[in-house]
């Protein structure tokens, strides 16, 4: 059971017991003003009867270990109420403390998050930069073959492959771009791609 759950479970149980002892008040009072209309009647005179009078006195007695038992009954409802408000008590703290903790980790969360799409600017503007430099034919070209294959325009060559269909160059092919000068454009035979000669590049 979680702690939201276990929660309000308390909080009804002390709604209970509340409305319990508040049963048990009555009770009390109840008999407690019999008792005393009981000795007013007999303060007052009112009864001449003795027969009736002991009648009464007998009841009083009566009455007095009734409400005996329901103060007892009673201290037992209060006795449980004040535990189960205790314990209400504990829950509700463990529930702020939990509620501080989900506050911590979303705060770190959004931290995380907005400086992720800072770095993402970053490097946004970064690729801009560079772009500016690569001469306008070949970013043509680069646009045309990222807007057809799936947003990857380039390859990197790396032991004689494609990185960008990961298939292996031909070695006649290969041989060629070996003897190419650094500044020509190369492309895989097999995608399109431009293909970025790199120290792996096996040529
Ligand atoms: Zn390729």
């Amino acid at each position: 059971m979680d702690v939201g759950t276990e929660h309000g479970r308390a909080q009804t149980e002390v709604d209970d017991l509340a409305r319990e002892q508040r049963k048990a008040d009555a009770d009390v009072e109840q008999v407690r003003s019999r008792k005393e209309r009981n000795r007013q009647r007999i303060d007052a005179g009112q009864i001449s009867d003795p027969k009736q009078l002991q009648a009464i006195q007998h009841e009083t007695q009566s009455l007095d270990r009734r409400i005996s038992d329901l103060e007892d009954a009673e201290l037992e409802v209060m006795e449980r109420l004040e535990q189960a408000q205790a314990h209400l008590a504990r829950l509700t703290a463990e529930l702020e403390r939990l509620d501080a903790q989900q506050g911590e980790q979303t705060g770190a969360r959004d931290r995380a998050t907005a400086e992720a799409a800072e770095q993402l600017a970053d490097s946004s503007a970064e690729r801009r930069m560079l772009a500016d430099q690569v001469p306008t034919d070949l970013r043509a070209l680069y646009d045309k073959l990222r807007a057809h294959l799936g947003g990857v325009g380039v390859g990197a060559l790396q032991h004689g492959r494609c990185g960008g269909c990961q298939l292996d160059v031909g070695a006649a092919e290969l041989a060629r771009m070996a003897h190419s000068p650094s500044d020509e454009v190369i492309r895989c035979e097999e995608c399109s791609r431009i293909l970025v000669r790199t120290a792996e590049s096996g040529v």
